[in-house]
């Protein structure tokens, strides 16, 4: 059964670093006019507005893009992203992987969104079903992205954005990637995973899976706003990318120690390491 709604934790500091880590990947990917593709195998509503009890029962938004709108003014590296999501703040909104995509994306692009959940596929219909580029499914995003790999046009990128919900689900992704990698050798991978206390962190074993995997390159960025605590609860979060686009590796190196700085308490940090280096 899916239980988790991403409308809790919408803008909330790992939203922010996995978008910031999109918009960088998009807009390398649309320095050229060439067509590209964007698939997002778990899409969520697409679009969240923050003032619902949802939103408010925990208000993640506060300590994450709300924290960064504040205290941002001075930093070129995260302008973009935050040009862009105050479009929506601005409105009592937070986008949602699916709505920057189609923000940045151009007409000549496509958006393919998988959604599992029987009520959030209705509202990312609800919200992104009226552009032309976007084609929505309601279906496993793993199963559906294998299926229709590679995707035409070829040249593009896919979010893998799981909620990790079941353990099972750290070796779907690496299986998951596996294949892909296989159908569609070119595209640009870029997965989120959540960095959990010491004795649940599935993160190191998940990455060394896919390591094993031996794609064409893999890259990763974590980043955590307070030490790793010992028993329960998230501390931070990580980004692995398969094909990531030249430089986009030194763009996130210079967004890690800002964001830490905004967001991070005592004990907050980052890293980034090479795991496969590019041929
Ligand atoms: N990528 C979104 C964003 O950044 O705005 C957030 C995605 S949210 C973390 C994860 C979503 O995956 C949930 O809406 C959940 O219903 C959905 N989901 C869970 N298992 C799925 C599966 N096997 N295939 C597709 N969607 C799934």
């Amino acid at each position: 059964m899916l239980s988790y709604r991403h409308a809790f934790h919408a803008g909330n500091y790992a939203d922010v670093f996995k978008h910031l880590c999109q918009v960088l990947l998009l807009n390398k990917l649309t320095e050229k006019a060439k067509p590209l593709c964007y698939v997002d195998t778990h899409s969520a509503a697409g679009l969240y507005d923050l003032g619902t009890d949802m939103a408010n029962k925990t208000a993640e938004y506060s300590d994450g893009i709300d924290k960064l709108l504040q205290r941002s003014g001075q930093y070129p590296e995260i302008t973009d992203y935050l040009a862009l999501i105050s479009q929506f703040r601005d409105k009592d909104l937070y986008p949602g992987s699916p709505a920057i995509a189609a923000h940045l994306l151009r007409e000549q692009d496509k958006l393919i969104l998988m959604e599992l959940h029987n009520n959030e596929v209705e509202n990312l219909r609800a919200n992104m079903g009226r552009d032309p580029r976007v084609a929505i499914h309601h279906r496993d995003g793993f199963e559906g992205t294998l299926a229709i790999a590679p995707p035409e046009p070829k040249r593009g990128m896919v979010l893998i954005d799981p909620p990790y919900e079941q353990a099972r689900e750290y070796q779907d992704v690496v299986n998951f990637i596996q294949k892909l990698h296989k159908k569609w050798p070119v595209g640009v991978v870029a997965l989120w995973y959540p960095l959990l206390a010491e004795k649940r962190n599935k993160a190191p074993a998940m990455l060394d899976a896919l390591a094993k995997v031996q794609p064409a390159s893999l890259f990763i960025a974590e980043c955590w706003v307070k030490p790793q605590p010992q028993e329960l609860g998230m501390y931070g979060s990580g980004m692995a990318f398969i094909n990531l686009p030249w430089q986009v590796d030194q763009q996130i190196e210079q967004l890690l120690p800002i964001l830490t700085s905004l967001l991070g308490q005592t004990g907050a940090g980052y890293r980034t390491e090479w795991l496969i280096e590019p041929a």
